[in-house]
């Protein structure tokens, strides 16, 4: 409609609503929609910046989607200069926990992200257009409301709970569509009189919008990532403002995303049906609408189908399982954003050293239905990002990680740090590095049996060589004979196999296969006895880095508790 249109359709309405009334119904505002749009002017930002929200609820619940969405708001906003603020939605006071904002930003900030502007916590904000949390904004919901009321666009409901489901009842009998509409919508006819007498008698009430839109008429959308979507007009008389004076969600986000001028709504696409709603909203209050980018979910396989990865079901659905288990953030971004945009895999294959914060992303991109969560995958790529950083690294990172989730770890990395910088240097700074770590969390696997105190709690795994004897004369026989401290790699391994073969195990892998009958094994096995010998484990980094920094007096040790068993 025409500015000027739309001004006339308002002046001629005959459902404008005094001022006195609509006072009575909102009373105690001390300002009009004109000083809230003063009060937040555009902003100043560069042609085509990005701005967008993350708008939770605060009810305790980050899910790995909402990482998903946020870091492609975090990309896009950062891309164009623009802007991603931290609007926390509360305006269903029975869902809210206890600390639920502070809750929030530590899982958010959990993943390296931050936010421009908004709530910090359950008392303090930053940004010029709060406040921030929507309970804190109820005045000017509720001046928006009382607009819409003089220019009767809206009206006070005094239904009761049977009179809803008395339509609802009839509506069903009748097969007709579900809802508070059009001639359904019964309290759009009260008079200014019965508005009185119900205030005075201290009915509760809520706001409906009095809704113009034609159900017949259709609506046409472009979102950013679903493209065209076509819907019927929203006909219903939805609440603006309920009986607790505080706003729905539809109308208070409406607002907020206008007066915080918001470019780009990016959420999850459980909110397309949504959208004849939010629209409507959008035209009645003369906003102009923002651009809607809605996310497809993560899913997973579960037998033949495929569902949305569930808070319910799914451990890894809550990020905190990812700071639990010690999954480094960057490995989890990567993988977000393998997910996000098909084209991030092929440019990562060749920028791995840089951040990813150089990839640039595009709403094109990304897929318009779910994207199944591999687990295994990110895992993967987990692997590859910690077996990049220097043994150091690794090492700050999983005493950091175990101070709050591990005790036993942090122990035996506080008393170690030397011999574990070693160990975790083996086979590291290398064309291929070892890949043995996902988490922080299998550190502990990886290393426990460098340190004596551990030791001696295992019980000794072997593997083909079970007899007793022939062990003890193996390990005495090169420990005695052979084995020299100070020897290089490759003078050790000579001797390896000189031992093996004094002692009738093949040491050309080659002549073993042709004439096994020959051998009592093969040098694999003879180093796998030394091997858990002096780990325990039948699977190690390089043993000679392992017996180097074991040195031969807990080697010896090792030995003889052995002899022991
Ligand atoms: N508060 C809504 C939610 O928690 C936000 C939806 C939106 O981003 O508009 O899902």
């Amino acid at each position: 409609m025409h500015p000027w249109a739309y001004d006339l359709f308002i002046l001629e309405r005959k459902e404008k609503m005094k001022k006195e009334l609509v006072e009575k119904l909102l009373p105690g505002l001390t300002h009009d929609v004109s000083y809230y749009e003063n009060l937040y002017p555009e902003r100043n930002l560069a042609e085509g910046a990005i701005v967008t929200r993350y708008a939770p609820s605060p009810t305790g619940f980050v899910h790995i989607g909402n990482i998903f969405q946020l870091y492609i708001s975090k990309k896009m906003a950062e891309q164009t200069g623009g802007i991603v603020f931290l609007r926390i939605e509360d305006t269903d006071q029975e869902r809210m926990v206890e600390n639920g904002i502070t809750r929030i930003i530590h899982d958010v900030n959990g993943f390296g992200i931050t936010f421009d502007e908004g709530a910090i916590n359950e008392e303090e904000e930053k940004g010029e257009y709060g406040p921030y949390i929507q309970s804190h904004r109820k005045e000017i919901y509720q001046t928006y409301a009382k607009d819409l009321l003089l220019k009767g666009l809206a009206y006070p409901d005094f239904s009761t709970k049977e009179e809803l489901d008395e339509i609802r009842k009839e509506q069903e009998q009748t097969k007709k569509r579900i809802g508070y509409y059009g001639n359904w919508a019964k309290s759009r006819n009260y008079s200014e009189e019965e508005i009185e007498k119900k205030l005075k008698d201290n009915v509760p009430f809520i706001i409906r919008l009095r809704n113009n839109g034609d159900y017949d008429q259709k609506i046409v959308v472009e979102d950013a990532i679903k493209g065209k979507l076509e819907f019927p007009e929203d006909d219903i008389d939805q609440v603006l403002i309920k009986s607790d004076g505080l706003p729905t969600y539809h109308f208070a986000h409406v607002i907020d995303d206008h007066l915080m001028h918001t470019t780009h709504v990016i959420r999850g696409d459980e909110w397309v049906s949504s959208l004849p709603v939010h629209l409507g909203l959008t035209k009645v209050l003369g906003f102009t609408p923002p651009i809607y980018c809605h996310i497809p979910p993560l899913t997973k396989k579960e037998g033949d189908t495929i569902r949305k990865l569930s808070k319910r079901k799914d451990p890894e659905a809550a990020v905190s399982y990812y700071h639990e288990m010690g999954i480094p953030k960057e490995a989890v971004m990567i993988y977000l954003a393998t997910v996000a945009n098909s084209n991030f895999e092929e440019w990562y294959l060749e920028h791995e050293e840089e951040s990813i914060d150089n990839f640039t992303m595009s709403f094109s991109k990304i897929g318009t239905s779910g994207a199944l969560f591999d687990m295994e995958k990110l895992l993967n790529i987990s692997r590859n990002y910690l077996s990049k950083l220097t043994a150091k690294e690794m090492y700050e990172r999983t005493l950091s990680w175990a101070k709050t989730y591990h005790e036993e770890l942090k122990e035996l990395l506080e008393n170690h740090q030397e011999e574990a910088i070693k160990f975790l240097d083996i086979e590291r700074n290398t064309e291929k590095p070892r890949k043995d770590y996902a988490m922080y969390r299998d550190v502990l696997e990886g290393i426990w049996y460098m340190f004596d105190e551990k030791f001696t709690d295992v019980s000794y795994e072997w593997q083909k060589i079970t007899d007793k004897e022939e062990i003890q004369t193996i390990v005495n026989s090169y420990m005695n004979e052979y084995y020299k401290v100070g020897d290089s790699e490759e003078v050790w391994f000579q001797k390896m196999k000189e031992c093996a073969e004094k002692l009738g195990y093949a040491a050309n892998m080659k002549e073993y296969k042709q004439n096994p009958e020959n051998y009592k094994g093969n040098i694999a096995d003879f180093s796998t006895v030394i091997r858990v010998a002096l780990t325990s484990k039948s699977k190690t980094p390089n043993l000679y880095d392992i017996m180097n920094i074991l040195g031969e007096k807990k080697m010896k040790w090792r030995i003889e508790k052995l002899s022991k068993k």
